[in-house]
């Protein structure tokens, strides 16, 4: 299945409705619990799902959907499969600092082949069309304004970008800056939630970030389908591309760059 104008015009509605939703909810009333791995999932999570997995149900009834908020979902060796986080970034957004995203990704024969993540409280859109990356701006009635295709930038000396949430020193900052500076040839470093990171690279603005630990397939993989189409990669620490539909929808610590 390609992702032609006029899918791609679907879906980008459909991630536009969510977002809207979620900025309802985070205007008016978040309500919280957590989920068995003792992660926050809120009512904006939900309605989110709701939205995107009936949306794709209807325009694209014989492909399955793997969603974060869908537990029963979570079944592997599909050939093709969406991949759903209807809310990457819950933590900030029950800090309120707007970070939060909608992502949706195509996934074929374990490469992600479509990627759309939108930022709704900051009228941010990243999605892929015809084998290359876009960023663009919603109006008011919901329809892309000024949409300009994307691509990696290489520099002399790094920019890296990190995960926002830390809590060093002051002084502990500093000397770590020191060694990660030496370790991936740069000089800056910027700081940003939730899967945005990765358009961050695809758009230009850095060029690594590095990522300990575990995450899940549906926190990266738009990002990712967003970064290859603008030229950049994500790999494991064996140096091997990121693949999709592994056990758990687990990703090991990965490094992506332009
Ligand atoms: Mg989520």
């Amino acid at each position: 299945m390609v992702i032609d104008s006029d899918k791609s015009k679907k879906l980008i509605t459909l991630a536009f409705n969510a977002g809207q939703e979620i900025v309802r909810i985070y205007n008016k009333k978040v309500t919280k619990k957590l989920k068995s791995d003792n992660s926050p999932v809120t009512n904006a999570d939900l309605r989110a799902n709701r939205i995107i997995c009936n949306g794709l149900k209807k325009y694209f009834p014989k492909v399955p959907i793997v969603s974060e908020e869908l537990d029963n979902s979570h079944i592997k060796n599909k050939k093709i499969f969406w991949l759903v986080d209807p809310l990457d970034g819950t933590k900030e957004f029950l800090k309120g600092n707007g970070e939060f995203t909608v992502n949706i990704a195509l996934i074929k024969d374990k490469k992600p082949v479509y990627g759309l993540i939108y930022m709704p409280a900051k009228n941010k859109i990243y999605y892929t069309k015809n084998k290359s990356s876009y960023f663009a701006k919603f109006d008011q009635k919901g329809n892309l304004k000024n949409a300009k295709v994307i691509g990696v930038k290489k520099r002399k000396k790094n920019v890296l970008v990190f995960s926002r949430s830390h809590g060093l020193s002051k002084e502990k900052i500093i000397e770590a800056k020191k060694v990660v500076f030496k370790k991936f040839n740069a000089n800056k470093i910027i700081r940003s939630g939730s899967s945005i990171k990765l358009c961050y690279i695809a758009d230009g603005t850095a060029n690594i970030y590095p990522r300990h630990g575990r995450t899940m397939e549906w926190d990266i993989a738009a990002g990712d389908a967003i970064l290859r189409y603008a030229g950049g990669r994500i790999k494991t620490l064996d140096r091997k591309i990121m693949k999709y539909g592994k056990p758990g929808f687990e990703n090991t610590s990965f490094i992506a760059k332009s």
